[in-house]
């Protein structure tokens, strides 16, 4: 999927921008139970095209200089972005700020569209024509608040998409990704997969400025592994981009079937942890818990039936993830990993029976009664699995208003406890029968 990064002033408009073109999904995001909100990285949708949003604003670091600011946004949509929207206000004309913007980007040779914001009449249009010296071409007159230009925005900016998808996904390989914070034990977990797991590695395939991808096979599967970490310490010029690595990890997340959320057993679960896993989450890919270091503590059946507990309790929303205790320096336990990756990814790639589906939800029906609103009852009328990676079932209703989201919770809990699904979220939604 193609980036796309919004870059502009402070007060531009760009979150009303942002929020128009991530539209509902961000809602359904949101609504996940313990999942930090965190906007800087988003899908949205034109017409039939999918892209992901970087909201630049929203890695604003700290009180720096208005300019310093935004010649940090600058190079952040140049670095990670296929195109750039460049946001101005069309109110107050160019300023000083936007000329150095013009600047940076105009160097970077990425296609860059001009948006002039808060022209929010027709009347107001003839203030566009001043923004023609900053270099951009043709400026797009835009009301996020009105949500009025947008069409004709994105038009422009899809059509600079990259047609020619260069980064191959064979179905057969699974490709999986760890995240988690620095110091974890990401790069060294590399490692010991690559070095120690008797796995036989092919040479290394596409090596992207964003990740190292290394092929190798094991038991007959194939499977790349998609390195951020190392990265790192490959030199200066990535060292200077690492604040925005979390953009690096929501990339390799991306490309993932299968995401690892590694844990440091030695420190403990901090709120950065919940963070990260919750990329994962919001992403729909399988995932699988790596608590690692267990050398550095005491490990025992006991230690580790305490330790599995505290991750329930600060993941809720990863309940589907297996947990793997390992360490990536005594390679102790190392072996059960890959069997864990492997079932999460057939799980996530699992297409279930429809007529046993509807066996499972209508007993879960029979089971427990439908909720009720205002007199009118839920009725459910047949379900149906409409996608795989991450499995996603639609659920046919009287009504979807009247599906709870605790009941949703139980259909789904039926689903896992009838097809298992260990490994991978699943998604329900409840649709209009018609
Ligand atoms: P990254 O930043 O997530 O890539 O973490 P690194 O792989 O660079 O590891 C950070 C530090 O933790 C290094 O000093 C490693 O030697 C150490 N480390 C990694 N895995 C383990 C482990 O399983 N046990 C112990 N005791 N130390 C580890």
């Amino acid at each position: 999927k193609s980036i796309v990064a919004v870059v502009g002033r402070p007060n531009v408009g760009k979150s009303t921008i942002f929020n128009r073109l991530v539209g509902e999904r961000i809602s359904i995001v949101e609504d996940t139970p313990g999942v930090t909100r965190d906007r800087i990285y988003s899908q949205a949708e034109w017409l039939t095209t999918e892209f992901n949003l970087i909201d630049t604003g929203g890695i604003e670091l700290g009180d720096e200089p208005l300019l310093v600011k935004m010649r940090e946004q600058a190079d952040v949509a140049i670095q990670e972005a296929d195109v750039i929207i460049f946001m101005v206000n069309g109110r107050e004309g160019i300023t000083a700020a936007d000329e150095e913007v013009a600047k940076i980007l105009y160097k970077s040779n990425k296609p860059v569209v001009l948006a002039v914001n808060k022209v929010d009449n027709p009347e107001m249009r003839e203030a566009i024509y001043e923004f023609y010296s900053l270099g951009f071409g043709e400026p797009f007159p835009i009301s996020g608040t009105h949500g009025l230009g947008l069409g004709d925005l994105l038009d422009q900016v899809v059509s600079y998409f990259p047609t020619l998808d260069t980064d191959v996904h064979d179905e057969d390989t699974i490709y999986f990704s760890l995240i988690g914070r620095p110091n974890v034990g990401k790069s060294s977990l590399v490692n010991a997969i690559l070095h120690e797991e008797r796995v036989i590695v092919s040479e290394i395939a596409g090596t992207t400025r964003d990740a190292v991808d290394t092929p190798f096979t094991k038991d007959d599967q194939d499977y790349v592994i998609i390195d951020t970490a190392g990265m790192r310490k490959r030199g200066k010029i990535y060292e200077a981009t690492e604040r925005y690595s979390v953009l690096r990890a929501l990339k390799a997340i991306e490309r993932s079937d299968v995401v690892l959320t590694l844990i440091d057993a030695e420190t403990g679960i901090i709120e950065q942890d919940k963070k990260i896993a919750g990329y994962a989450h919001q992403a729909g890919k399988a995932v699988v818990i790596v608590v690692n270091k267990w050398d550095t503590v005491n490990s025992d059946e006991k230690a580790m039936k305490d330790f599995e507990q505290k991750v329930r309790v600060h993941f809720p929303f990863l309940d589907y993830a297996p947990i793997v205790f390992l360490s990536a320096l005594t390679k102790k336990r190392i072996h059960t990993l890959i069997p864990q990756i492997k079932l999460a990814s057939e799980n996530h790639a699992l297409r279930v029976e429809t007529n046993v589906l509807n066996d499972v939800i209508m007993d879960a029906v029979a089971m427990n009664p439908t909720p009720t609103m205002n007199g009118k009852r839920l009725k459910v009328l047949y379900a149906t699995q409409v996608a795989v990676q991450p499995p996603t079932f639609v659920v046919f209703v009287n009504d979807p208003e009247l599906m709870h989201f605790t009941y949703e919770r139980f259909l789904e809990n039926r689903i896992r406890d009838a097809f298992g699904f260990e490994g991978t979220p699943i998604k329900i939604y409840a649709r209009r029968r018609g």
